[in-house]
């Protein structure tokens, strides 16, 4: 909700549960093209979390299905980065091969939208082996992963001088948020995806 959209209600910005993006972290399934449902049927069931781990699943065909709500802190990058961060997932193993083109471009545009609808600047999309120790997203797709950053930054001119003007400032409010962070992730009781 936007400020002042509707001053009927206290909002609690503070709750746990509550996502505040300002990373996006690339993943790969690991696995087979299935539909979010049943990767949200696992997680639910045979992991105990809430639900489906990520924000995003981007499947074979370029479809884009929605799992957690942007606003829902992830499961999918620890406790450090869950309550930061929107989670993007392609389905594939891209250790040593390519996802589809369609994958490709629905991520770029993914991508394109969270960058223009939060503090996301492009050298702020990250993979998920830059947070945590892992081969996801596999190095294939790892490596692509400078070219979007190169291509949104082009789209976006002003937003590496802007992001450097306030890094100093940020560094030490994320410094706080990161342990704030921690503490959300720990309430909510979900475990790293
Ligand atoms: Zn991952």
């Amino acid at each position: 909700m936007e400020d002042g959209m509707n001053d009927k209600y206290t909002m609690v910005p503070s709750a746990p549960w509550r996502n505040d993006p300002r990373y996006a972290i690339v993943h790969h399934s690991g696995g087979n093209d299935i539909p979010i449902e049943t990767v949200d049927r696992i997680h639910r069931e045979e992991r105990g979390w809430l639900g489906v781990a990520y924000q995003y699943w981007i499947r074979r065909d370029g479809t884009v299905e929605i799992g957690r709500h942007e606003g829902q802190v992830g499961s999918h990058a620890g406790p450090d980065f869950n309550a930061r961060s929107i989670g993007i997932c392609l389905t594939g193993n891209f250790q040593n091969d390519y996802p589809t083109d369609n994958q490709l471009d629905a991520l770029l545009e993914l991508l394109r939208d969270l960058t223009n609808r939060y503090p996301i600047t492009p050298e702020r999309i990250l993979g998920h082996r830059d947070v945590r120790a892992t081969k996801c997203p596999g190095n294939v797709l790892y490596e692509q992963l400078p070219d979007f950053r190169h291509v949104l930054t082009i789209d976006k001119p002003d937003s590496v001088s802007r992001d450097s003007y306030k890094i100093e400032a940020l560094s030490v409010i994320e410094r706080i948020e990161g342990d704030l962070a921690k503490l959300r992730a720990t309430l909510t009781g979900d475990t790293d995806g």
